[in-house]
């Protein structure tokens, strides 16, 4: 099908895209990658009158460190982030993540900000975003604010941002000493959304777990930490019978849907399954495994 009749501006600095954002508010959507929108444009799922092209608009797109945080442009792809080699060493959980992303295709033109404020309850990075405790930047004409994306997510296809709102930057932290991190994700078919995935952080000191961080995605309307798992192991000892008991506790409280991929009971079984391979994973990098 073909999306109704829509007028494309294109923007050439981040300014401009402001003041656009400011003049045509909920007529208007961005366009950043195209991998959400334009699906959903055609199959009249959105409407928009007007669609700002972010493309053109430079200072969007990178990947730096500052201080104990890397902050990543919103029109970074995810292709970006795979092959980023600060990531790889200070946050191998997002670059992780991001290699398991649909296809090579998606990942050349799907970006990071595009995928957050698209907010679908199956997106891969919501789960590692929610697991690092990232924050996005959001900055409008009137200013700039950041916030946590477990509060900018607030349900399916639903963000905390304005209309006359661009996210502009994701802060992850810069991870250092024993620390490991996994993303377990179960497909339908390669290349697919999540059923269910998880994602994991853990920090060692000693023998023990010191910090502990499950993010999930696909198991409700919106990405969920494992606060109970993640309780249950700080303090104890850093070891697989550790996480085999505390794993179990992963589904707690979920009330997953079911769909035609898979039902609630089968989703809330895979939540436990793949936060034990998860922090089975994370932990034995964390070992130097
Ligand atoms: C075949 C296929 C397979 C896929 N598989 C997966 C998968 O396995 N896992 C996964 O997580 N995703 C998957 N995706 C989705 C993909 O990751 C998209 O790229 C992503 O969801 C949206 O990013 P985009 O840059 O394409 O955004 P767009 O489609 O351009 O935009 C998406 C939405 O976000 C808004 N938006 C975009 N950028 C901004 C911004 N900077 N500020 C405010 N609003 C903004 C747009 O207005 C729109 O509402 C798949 C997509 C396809 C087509």
């Amino acid at each position: 099908m073909y999306p109704p009749e829509f007028k494309v501006l294109v923007p050439s600095s981040l300014e401009e895209a402001l003041k656009l954002l400011k003049e045509h508010g909920d007529n208007a959507k961005i366009l950043a990658g195209g991998h959400s929108l334009i699906p959903m444009m055609r199959l009249r799922l959105v409407k928009p009158e007007v669609v700002i092209y972010l493309g053109k608009v430079p200072g969007l797109r990178y990947i730096r460190e500052n201080g104990s945080t890397i902050k990543i442009g919103a029109m970074t792809t995810h292709g970006e982030i795979e092959s980023s080699s600060l990531l790889a060493e200070k946050n191998p959980l997002l670059q992780e993540t991001a290699s398991k992303i649909g296809d090579l295709q998606v990942r050349n033109m799907g970006t990071i900000g595009g995928s957050i404020a698209h907010a679908d309850p199956a997106a891969d990075y919501p789960a590692a975003l929610t697991a690092l405790e990232a924050t996005v930047v959001l900055k409008s004409l009137d200013g700039e604010r950041e916030v946590k994306v477990d509060e900018f997510i607030q349900g399916p296809y639903f963000t905390d941002a304005r209309p006359d709102e661009l996210l502009v930057e994701v802060r992850v932290p810069s991870l250092s000493g024993r620390f490991g991190t996994a993303y377990e994700k179960l497909y339908f078919r390669a290349t697919d959304f999540a059923i269910v995935g998880v994602a994991a952080y853990v920090e060692v000191d000693g023998g023990a777990f010191s910090r502990v961080r499950v993010g999930l995605t696909g198991v409700g309307d919106k990405p969920v930490r494992a606060r109970q798992v993640e309780e249950e192991l700080v303090g104890r000892e850093a070891s697989e019978a550790s996480i085999e008991k505390a794993a179990d506790l992963a589904s707690e409280g979920l009330e997953p849907p079911s769909d035609v991929r898979a039902s609630s009971e089968y989703r809330k079984k895979m939540a436990e399954v793949l936060t034990k391979r998860a922090l089975t994973r994370a932990l034995s990098k964390a070992k130097g495994g």
